[in-house]
């Protein structure tokens, strides 16, 4: 990881946004920028500096994750360590993460600046550091496609294994069983395991419905690898399929394979979104495929772009994301199929190897 290179990235931002310094908490910014994995800490970067601030839990630890950073130990609270923290850096315009700061953080750091009579004013960014996550270094790409292997042979395993009267809490487990013993970290998002009726819900709970024949099964799973998620959706019928959700899954299909060969570098994410919805559309299922069509992978599971209804976001390369459009009808059940893909020079890579035929 470069964190000096992400470091100076930001830096630009920085300049760009008009703000002299910036504060990151919120936990993957942290990580990405810091390359520490602790649980607590605050990261103040200047144009010059580079400051972490954690408690005495994680000075060692900083040490060896961090050693691009200054430590600040904090020992009181937030009204002890900022003002000692910002001290003698002549701050005017500090940048705070709009979308992680809390209201009362906000208002007590507040509340500080104007006792101490610092002449600091506070500024709300939005997605900052997410922009930069957005599009991936070729190491992270790798760390991507190990999770994605993982997820893929996870559903390879399950399609072996899986038969009517096995309840959905059964399956799950049994997919979160084998994503941990093959190499996931912690998993990124509770499974999905939704049979029948239940997988007209986009994001159903595992429940102790068994799964019946000839119904839709919806699978939604990731694992994490060295912080960096995957996330495949799968759908598929136990026994012999009817002709509505042959129709169904060949709409949600075909949906699908035309997002994946026209999406190009330099689209919006509603451009992107439109290609496969226009599909669904015309097959009649238009109402019932109401989420966006992707969002981007990485250390979160749902990240920077959205590709989506009014995202204006554009494509570029180094992007990781999902294509995963889907039909979800009321009592009968739905259809998602859900590919990790990547984009390189200008077109489409597709990551996940997961069948779907
Ligand atoms: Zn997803």
């Amino acid at each position: 990881m470069k964190i000096t290179d992400r470091l100076q990235k930001l830096r630009g931002e920085m300049a760009g946004r008009e703000v002299d310094a910036i504060l990151i908490s919120q936990p993957e910014n942290r990580y990405y920028l810091s390359g520490f994995t602790g649980s607590a800490g605050c990261l103040l970067i200047t144009a010059e500096k580079a400051v972490l601030a954690t408690d005495f839990r994680y000075v060692e630890q900083v040490k060896e994750q961090s050693p691009e950073y200054e430590i600040y130990q904090i020992k009181g609270d937030l009204a002890d360590w900022f003002p000692e923290v910002t001290s003698g850096l002549s701050l005017k315009k500090l940048g705070i993460e709009a979308g992680q700061v809390t209201y009362s953080m906000f208002r007590q750091m507040s509340d500080i600046i104007s006792k101490a009579k610092l002449p600091m004013k506070l500024v709300p960014l939005e997605g900052t550091v997410e922009g930069l996550r957005a599009i991936k270094e070729p190491e992270e790409i790798e760390l991507i496609a190990r999770a994605v292997e993982i997820s893929d042979s996870a559903f390879g395993h399950i399609e072996g294994i899986i038969r009517a009267g096995m309840t959905e809490k059964e399956v799950a487990w049994e997919l979160e069983k084998y994503l941990r013993e093959n190499g996931s970290e912690k998993i990124p998002f509770d499974v999905i395991v939704a049979a029948g009726p239940n997988a007209a819900l986009p994001h159903a709970r595992p429940s102790e419905r068994r799964i019946g024949e000839g119904e839709p099964v919806l699978m939604d799973l990731g694992a994490r690898v060295e912080g960096y998620a995957s996330d495949l959706s799968r759908t598929i019928v136990v026994g012999q399929p009817d002709d509505r959700f042959k129709k169904v899954y060949d709409t949600v299909l075909g949906g699908q394979l035309t997002a994946l060969a026209i999406i190009q570098e330099g689209m919006t994410g509603e451009e992107a979104d439109r290609l496969a919805r226009t599909v669904i559309e015309e097959a009649g299922y238009g109402d019932a495929f109401g989420h966006a069509l992707g969002h981007g992978v990485g250390l979160a599971a749902h990240e920077a772009p959205r590709l989506g209804p009014g995202s204006t976001e554009t494509i570029k390369n180094g992007m990781v994301f999902s294509i995963e459009p889907g039909v979800y009808l009321p009592g009968w059940g739905g259809v998602r199929i859900e590919d990790l893909v990547t984009m390189e020079n200008g077109k489409i890579r597709v990551m996940t190897r997961a069948g779907k035929e």
